[in-house]
């Protein structure tokens, strides 16, 4: 007896996947909510690719967002599966995904990743970073670090998708976070986060680190939600 293949379970509809890597069935890896036409800056989805509206009135302290994802079903699922019950596998999942999509979109490698931090109460809580997690793969194949230390968060905050609207955000996350070390020799920075909102998170972290003299951010997350209103 000799199971060459090994096989793994379908995260997302339990179908058994044999000899694969990600532990999601091609049906379902199809039927994800892959992101077509989204504004460059900030990554809304929109019906073009143009820079909407609000970017253009006010630019975003990062130049490009790559996001893989609406966020919507049956991406949402796998989301709440890292966050909610602790599913490393999901994290490793949505990592391989974003890495190939960088890779596809020719995203500029940044000399360091950053992933939103979270404040010590909820890291204890959930026992892992899913932003630390998702970015350990494209770490690895790009060989830049990941700093989940340069910044942190220095007071608990709600979850942004508990708040009612854009502004609500903003004053939830203004000040949330600080610097955590030197970034004098840092050039290009890559903010990672699972799902952005409203922008307003990745935006505080962006504002700092420009503060702090770097020249350029990306914003890289798998999920990116919304749309023009
Ligand atoms: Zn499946
Ligand atoms: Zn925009």
């Amino acid at each position: 007896m000799n199971f060459a293949l090994s096989s793994t379970n379908c995260l997302l509809c339990d179908a058994t996947v044999t000899g694969a890597q990600l532990n999601l069935c091609t049906a379902c890896r199809n039927d994800l909510p892959r992101m077509s036409t989204a504004c460059p800056m900030c990554g809304i989805p929109l019906p073009e690719s143009l820079v909407c509206p609000t970017c253009r009135r006010r630019a975003p302290p990062f130049a490009r967002t790559y996001a893989v994802f609406q966020y919507s079903s049956p991406v949402n699922h796998l989301v709440v599966l890292m966050k909610f019950q602790g599913k490393l596998a999901a994290a490793r999942v949505l990592g391989e995904l974003l890495a190939a999509y960088l890779a596809q979109s020719q995203a500029r490698k940044p000399d360091m990743i950053i992933p939103i931090p979270l404040h010590g109460g909820r890291l204890r809580e959930r026992g892992f970073n899913q932003a630390m997690e998702i970015g350990r793969e494209i770490a690895e194949q790009w060989r830049i670090p990941i700093q989940r230390e340069l910044v942190i968060r220095q007071r608990p905050t709600p979850p942004q998708t508990d708040l009612p609207d854009r502004a609500a955000r903003r004053r939830n996350v203004r000040r949330a976070f600080a610097l955590n070390g030197s970034v004098s020799n840092v050039r290009h920075v890559a903010i990672l986060d699972d799902v952005v909102t409203s922008g307003a998170t990745v935006t505080e972290v962006a504002r700092l680190l420009k503060r702090a003299g770097v020249a350029r951010i990306d914003v890289w997350c798998c999920c990116r939600a919304g749309g023009l209103p």
